[in-house]
């Protein structure tokens, strides 16, 4: 420690830090956070919410070891609190015609079509967990749990059929559900256009604007529709910002992070005022245990090399696993057969997107993720530890490893005579980095669609 009191301490760490990080990620992340109480043995401090004391000791932990006093086990002492709801919950909303009731009271549908009817099967109950999406399911629920608190708005964005529509759902029921004052309005963005178009025909444009701008959680499903619509996409900023000066939560969906939509920069700054979360493609085990799941809702049973048999088939859509469960349970009871590799093989071969136990080889990844990372295969299989090198190599172990049905002592070795240690230590490490990174998602996207062509 190189202060004695704590709060110059912390003053101190913010200067430090300061100088590290971007602008945005300070005022985001580091700005709200507050001493309440300071000791030589301890820190206090406020935080708006659990991700901000999550940011904080995931990135910055070893900087707090420096500036701040340390417990027995040389850790940072810090105490946590939760900063307190400072809004009461808004009144209950009673609409002013039947057609603008709100997902609260189960019917939203009507004159506001942009209001969808949440589906009852999207809670947060039935999403299963993985690496590729933990964090943006506590995200969202840290949003359900804590609406206007958390992060605001909250922006889920990720590939088609992995999950964005369902967590958008578990959110608004979760809130139903446990905030019964809310008002609670799930959207489509193309509902939100027919709306705005309706209205703005029908001279009723003030009494929409009142409708969303009453709303304490407006859930928004699939914003890259709103691309190229200029016309409504001021009028859906205006709604945005309107809800998110009044604390009013905001969750959105999107099949690309922000900055890459072709929105407006205003806006486009404001879906990156909160928290951008990435929903990602589910690794091995999560679809089998995605499959399981499912299986066992339909009263099938599903041995398990059957469900890694086929999670290792299809392996970038939910929405598929999803099918071929369906598809084989009713081809199965339809023929009075029991689940076995053949009856999967016979009724789900045109889903599989490709054969990886046949066509898929070590051979075949190098090369095209060499051809992706512009590197030479040679060297992908050579011994260079150079980053340029060593992350493609990596990554076309991760990929070893997910399509191909073989031990990962074969693989390791297929790699110019690697370790099986390496391998998986490679395989966790692209996984992990994966959650977070798009750029990384769509480059193995890319060879993977190399190797089917
Ligand atoms: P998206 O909106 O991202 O295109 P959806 O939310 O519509 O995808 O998900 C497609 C289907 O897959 C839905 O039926 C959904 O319930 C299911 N699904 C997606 N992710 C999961 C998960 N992690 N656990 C269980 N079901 C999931
Ligand atoms: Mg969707």
């Amino acid at each position: 420690m190189i202060a004695s009191e704590s709060q110059d301490a912390w003053t101190l760490f913010l200067e430090y830090v300061g100088e590290k990080c971007s602008a945005t990620e300070f005022t985001n992340w580091l700005q709200p956070i507050r001493v309440v109480s300071s000791g030589t043995d301890k820190v206090s401090l406020e935080v708006p919410n659990i991700f901000v004391q999550e940011y904080l000791l995931d990135n910055y932990k070893k900087d707090l070891i420096h500036f701040l006093p340390l417990n027995a086990a040389g850790q940072p002492s810090i105490e946590f609190i939760i900063a307190e709801q400072k809004k009461k919950p808004s009144e209950l909303y009673v609409p002013d015609s039947p057609s603008m009731k709100t997902a609260n009271q189960d019917v939203s549908q009507g004159s506001f079509h942009g209001a969808a009817y949440l589906n009852p099967l999207y809670t947060f109950d039935t999403f299963i967990e993985g690496p590729s999406n933990q964090f943006v399911k506590s995200a969202a629920l840290g949003v359900a749990m804590r609406p206007g608190r958390s992060y605001n708005p909250l922006f889920i964005h990720g590939g088609v059929g992995l999950g964005k529509t369902h967590l958008l759902h578990a959110i608004g029921q979760y809130a139903k559900e446990n905030h019964p004052k809310l008002k609670v309005a799930c959207i489509t963005t193309e509902g939100f256009i027919n709306d705005l178009v309706d209205n703005l025909r029908n001279k009723t444009l003030d009494k929409m604007k009142r409708f969303y701008r009453s709303l304490d959680i407006l859930l928004v499903d699939d914003i890259q529709f709103l691309q190229n619509r200029m016309n409504f996409e001021e009028e859906f900023c205006n709604t945005f910002e309107s809800l998110i000066h009044q604390n009013k939560q905001i969750i959105i969906t999107s099949d690309k992070p922000p900055g890459q939509l072709n929105l407006s920069e205003r806006l486009i700054a404001r879906m990156e005022w909160g928290l951008v979360a990435n929903v990602g493609i589910p690794d091995l085990e999560t679809r089998v245990a995605i499959l399981q799941y499912k299986a066992e809702q339909k009263g099938i049973r599903l041995p398990q090399p059957i469900a890694f048999f086929i999670a290792e088939h299809i392996y970038n859509n939910v929405r598929q696993l999803e099918g071929a469960i369906n598809r084989l349970s009713a081809y199965c009871r339809m023929m009075g057969l029991d689940v076995t590799e053949e009856t999967v093989e016979k009724s789900l071969s045109e889903l599989f997107q490709l054969a990886p136990s046949r066509k898929v080889s070590v051979d075949n990844i190098l090369k095209s993720v060499a051809i992706i990372f512009e590197v030479k295969v040679s060297d992908l299989k050579g011994e260079s530890r150079s980053k340029d090198v060593a992350f493609p190599r990596q990554v076309a172990m991760y990929m070893a490893k997910e399509l191909i049905n073989d031990s990962l002592m074969k693989l390791a070795a297929a790699f110019g005579g690697k370790t099986h240690s390496t391998l998986l230590h490679a395989w966790k490490k692209i996984s992990g980095q994966l959650v977070k990174d798009d750029m990384l998602r769509r480059q193995i996207d890319m060879a993977r669609r190399n190797l089917e062509a």
